[in-house]
């Protein structure tokens, strides 16, 4: 029997006191305590694991002040500010409170385009920021590679940066003034103001921190100007030079909170300058035959004035040619005949005088041409672009190389220690190969790029951190890292902040000057509460900064059963770098995520949900030499009890199940989160186990058996429908079953519309001449399509008819989807088994095979080579863009348009098909395009439906508000006869949601052609 699982990890005392207290005192916002929540809260981007005890979720600066006020009578509560939660280093983790501003602190406040400023409150999401600016012509400059997810808060509290640092600055260079709250509940106000005004300020608090900047800053300031480094990444930490400007006589307060990762106050509302988006760009990608001729290349491209120059090795290429983004740019970064391509730098150009570009890219492409003929300094290649889409694609491949570096095979993964090293850039190549040499002497495996012009390298070595060995190595490492840094005149933490770094401060800075950020540290937290341990101490305490060596999330790992991992291993190589946190509703990763606002609902939390429940799960007594459902077998009867018993209450697994039960399956994550987490996958090998111990809702009995049952119905269609259509019927199904808008049976049936075509038997397909069965399609059956919206297959008989084909409709079998949607494996297994025989069977005959819906038939491609492995066989059943474009390409050509359709058409695809075929949407606009049919790709995440998801009660509501994020105004744009949906399950949505039932393109391309 599955055990309950107790997690032992009750809330400390003073905790619970505390946020009883903050409840009393008015706290409007959320508060969330559950296992589950805090374990979300538990990681970011970094190595390490550390459970807090709460997550306060503040709605306005009044409930910051709330907290802060009411803490004052808790002397051990501790806090941690949260935005999105990408730190490498842990910034952002605490044993106390983690207080997130992204949830409900997000507005954008004001927009003022003529004076160049923008208004924010602090969770705002950096791309969220600047959809809003575009329409001014602005952007807020500073570039991060996580730009879709990190907020604003936590850009400022890291001085975050990136491409193009030397031109667009860091965070710290465009903050016009703060609204924090600092931990006593005072409200600072902070922005450059006269040093005299400072000293005499009204407010105690703010008097205190400018008396502190007077001493720390004015006094020490030689000593300071000495020890800074003079690099355009000078360090993150309390800018002790930049707060005093001794040029206009004033302190600005918030160069110390800038870059002071959560340590001094929480940051509530910035004031942030905006910089117009330059009218012309121009991006040449320099290819090279080694990484080092990039590197030793890179400097002349900053001296000839280039807005930034990125430099990526064949490591990182490499990786974003295995992965889907590669589609995007591979005509943009074509190969070089005869050479290996080992090196690439981006050279971008940005002016608003076009000419002025147009000369530059001129002089550079003649001196590179030089270059090549001469074979000097390892060019081999360029290319250049003008077209800002394109661009945007080279640098979205780029952001997102950082992810796929996460994406390696065995133990051993890239991970972020010395990520971020900055040197003077004169002396980067050097310093690399020699940081290189220190890797390589290790026998470590790594991939590098960076920003060359700032002279920041990112670097992620692949270590297995569940072996304690290799902890040790990580620490020896990073101290000698340190120590080559300090050889090259930079820092260690060029970019990304210290968190558990910061116990390289003291060495850093010296006695001298570490004493005095420790002396800024008491003025504004002297009791230490505002994240601890990193970056300094206060003054006068005996409080520890955080270490390299703390717990790290291997510890964690390292006790589940290997056997456990290997069954769940998506679930294990989850390195939370958050790319699913993407705020953009018109990207399909991740929809319950987006409706949410839940960190546990998100492929990172479900994959942190399920590591827990295996690492409890291996410390009962349970079998760890394997792990499915068959030894978890038990009785209707126990599992009944079982729901019903209050010892149950407390299991761990009711959690996990929670946030696998908002998961629609769309498979988004499977093919867009970088090292593939397929939380589907775990996800249904969680419930299988799961309903092993408690009793199945009616409702997923209803669901797995829903393709034995349609087909019977389907025999009396009208019948059906005329029950199904009754209020009585409907208020039973939602009722007692939990289903709601049940779908109405085809009338006339397939059967009823298929009789025209030639009839399947296997002696007939035997008796095709190779001629025949070049003209012959096959069609392979759904359930949905085939019985709720028979037309559709209907209509590709008739449209492959008109091409010239023979279509033949193959007998109904069970694809399996559903069963394994509800995590009935074995069921699956068993119907994965013999539809695969079928198709095998019939796949011999070496006629294509097609089917209509796209996200069914990615079944036979995934789930079933999952499940059968080598008993899968060889068969290959296509999507229709897909046999449109291979095998009837010709066909289509010859096709005459009838109709012209009235309107431009827009396609939706459905976000399994467009993130598992990326090219598909590509492949639809050719196919009209030979017909001289224009059709629109409209940009839109899910639609909320997912197969049955959105007809379940229980999701309803997410289902209309997952529609509402991009579908609702997307398919307002069209009429009703230009919509053009690809998946069932988005059509049904579209046709309860807006009213009109779209067609599938098929069926317009069947529809407007003779
Ligand atoms: C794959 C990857 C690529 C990255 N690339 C870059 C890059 O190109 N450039 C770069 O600079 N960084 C980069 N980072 C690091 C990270 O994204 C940045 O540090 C980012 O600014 C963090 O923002 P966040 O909202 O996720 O903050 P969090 O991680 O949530 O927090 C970061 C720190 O800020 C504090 N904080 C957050 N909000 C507040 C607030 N309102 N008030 C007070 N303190 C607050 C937290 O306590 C924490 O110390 C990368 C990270 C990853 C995972
Ligand atoms: S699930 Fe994938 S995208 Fe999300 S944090 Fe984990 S690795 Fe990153
Ligand atoms: S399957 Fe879809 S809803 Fe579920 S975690 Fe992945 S992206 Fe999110």
């Amino acid at each position: 029997m599955l055990p309950v699982l107790d997690s032992n990890n009750a809330l400390e005392q003073q905790y619970l006191d505390y946020l009883d207290a903050l409840n009393r005192a008015g706290f409007d916002g959320d508060i969330e305590t559950q296992y589950s929540s805090r374990l979300a809260m538990a990681t970011d981007n970094s190595i390490y694991q550390k459970l807090p005890q709460a997550i306060v979720y503040p709605k306005h600066i009044d409930d910051l002040v709330c907290i802060g006020r009411t803490v004052q009578a808790f002397d051990e509560v501790v806090f941690s500010a949260r935005g999105g939660g990408t730190g490498t280093n842990g910034q952002s983790l605490t044993h106390g409170i983690v207080v997130d501003l992204s949830r409900h602190m997000n507005q954008i406040l004001e927009i003022n385009a003529d004076e160049q400023w923008v208004k924010v409150q602090a969770g705002v999401v950096k791309d969220a920021l600047n959809d809003a600016l575009k329409p001014f012509g602005y952007f807020f400059a500073p570039d991060l590679s996580t730009s879709n997810r990190a907020t604003v808060g936590g850009m400022i509290n890291t001085d975050a940066s990136g491409q193009g640092s030397l031109v667009y600055g860091k965070t710290s260079d465009h903050v016009l003034g703060l609204t924090s709250v600092l931990v006593n509940g005072d409200v600072l106000h902070t922005a450059p103001t006269a040093i005299e005004t400072c000293l005499t300020h009204e407010q105690s608090s703010y008097q205190a921190i400018a008396k502190q900047i007077q001493a720390s800053c004015v006094e020490q300031r030689d000593a300071i100007l000495a020890k800074f480094p003079r690099l355009n990444r000078f360090l993150t930490g309390y800018d002790l030079e930049h707060v005093y400007a001794p040029e206009t006589d004033t302190f600005d307060i918030s160069r110390l909170i800038t870059g002071s990762e959560g340590s001094l106050a929480f940051v509530a509302e910035a004031k942030l300058n905006i910089t117009p988006i330059a009218n012309h760009k121009a991006l040449v990608n320099i290819k090279y035959n080694s990484f080092e001729a990039a590197l030793r290349h890179a400097p002349k491209m900053v001296a000839a004035k280039a807005t930034s120059v990125e430099t990526v090795d064949s490591k990182v290429l490499n990786l974003a040619r295995a992965d889907i983004i590669w589609h995007s740019v591979s005509d943009l970064i074509t190969d070089v005949p005869d050479h290996d391509l080992l090196g690439l730098n981006m050279v971008e150009y940005n002016s608003n005088d076009e000419a002025e570009i147009t000369a530059r890219i001129e002089r550079l492409s003649a001196e590179l041409d030089e270059d090549i003929k001469t074979q000097k300094g390892g060019v081999i290649g360029y290319q250049v672009t003008y077209d800002v889409p394109d661009i945007q694609k080279i640098y979205a491949m780029r952001k997102k190389s950082v992810g796929l570096l996460g994406k390696a095979d065995g133990a051993k993964k890239p991970i972020a220690f010395a990520e971020d090293t900055a040197v003077p850039p004169e002396n980067l190549a050097d310093f690399i190969m020699e940081f290189r040499a220190l890797l390589d002497a290790h026998e470590l495996d790594y991939g590098m790029f960076g920003h060359v012009d700032a002279g920041v390298l990112h670097v992620r070595p692949a270590l297995d951190m569940n072996d304690p060995q290799q902890e040790v190595l990580l620490k020896q490492i990073s101290d000698q890292v340190v120590a080559l840094v300090a050889k090259y005149g930079g820092l260690m933490w060029g970019e990304h902040g210290k968190g558990y770094r910061s116990e390289y401060t003291p060495a850093f800075f010296g006695e001298s000057l570490y004493s005095e950020l420790r002396k800024i540290k008491a003025v504004f937290d002297p009791h230490n509460k505002m994240n601890p341990g990193k970056i300094c101490t206060p003054i006068d305490s005996d409080a520890q900064l955080v270490q390299v060596t703390d717990t790290k999330r291997g510890t964690y790992d390292r006790t589940i059963p290997v056997v456990f991992k290997e069954e769940f291993a998506p679930a294990m190589s989850c390195n939370g770098n958050g790319l699913c946190f993407n705020y953009d509703t018109t990207s399909p990763m991740c929809p319950s995520s987006k409706i949410t606002s839940d960190r546990r609902h998100s492929p990172k939390g479900r994959a942190g949900m399920i590591r827990e429940w295996l690492r409890l799960l291996g410390q009962q007594d349970v079998n760890v030499d394997s792990l499915n459902a068959q030894q978890f077998k038990s009785s209707w009867l126990s599992r009944m009890i079982n729901t019903n018993s209050g010892n149950s209450n407390q299991d761990f697994s009711h959690e996990v199940f929670e946030v696998m039960d908002e998961c629609l399956a769309c498979k988004s994550c499977s093919a867009q989160c970088p090292v593939g987490v397929d939380v589907p996958d775990f996800r249904a090998k969680f419930l299988s186990i799961y309903y092993q111990r408690y009793s199945r809702p009616v409702k997923d009995f209803l669901v797995a058996n829903i393709e034995r049952m349609a087909p019977l119905l389907a025999k009396i269609p009208r019948t059906v429908n005329f029950f199904t259509n009754l209020s009585f019927s409907q208020w039973l199904l939602k009722e007692a079953v939990g289903y709601v808008d049940t779908p109405t049976l085809s009338v006339p049936t397939l059967s009823d519309k298929v009789k025209p075509y030639t009839s399947f038997s296997m002696q007939g397909l035997a008796s095709l001449t190779p001629e025949q069965k070049e003209k012959t399609v096959l069609v392979v059956q759904d359930p949905f399509t085939s019985f709720y919206d028979a037309s559709v297959v209907a209509d590709f008989m008739a449209l492959a008819t008109k091409c010239g084909f023979n279509p033949i409709l193959l007998p109904f079998n069970p694809n399996g989807k559903p069963q394994h949607v509800k995590g009935f494996l074995d069921k699956f297994a068993r119907t994965a088994q013999s539809t695969a025989d079928f198709l095998n069977d019939i796949a011999q005959f070496d006629i294509p095979m097609v089917g209509v819906d796209a996200s069914l038939l990615l079944v036979y491609r995934d789930e079933y080579t999952k499940t059968l492995a080598e008993k899968r066989g060889e068969f290959s059943v296509l999507a229709v863009h897909e046999w449109l474009s291979q095998y009837a390409s010709d066909g289509v050509t010859q096709l005459s348009v009838s109709h012209q359709p009235t309107h431009t058409l827009g396609l939706f695809t459905h976000c399994t098909e467009k993130t598992a075929l990326p090219l598909s949407e590509k492949q639809w606009q050719v196919i009209f395009g030979k017909l001289n049919v224009p059709l629109d790709i409209v940009s839109v995440g899910c639609c909320g439906m997912a197969g049955t998801y959105g007809h379940e009660s229980s999701h309803l509501a997410n289902s209309q508000g997952i529609y509402a994020l991009s579908w609702e105004s997307a398919v307002a744009k069209y009429p009703e006869d230009a919509r053009l949906v690809t998946g069932y399950s988005c059509r049904s949505q579209v046709a309860r949601l807006s009213g009109d039932k779209p067609v599938h393109p098929l069926q317009m391309l069947n529809r407007i052609v003779s």
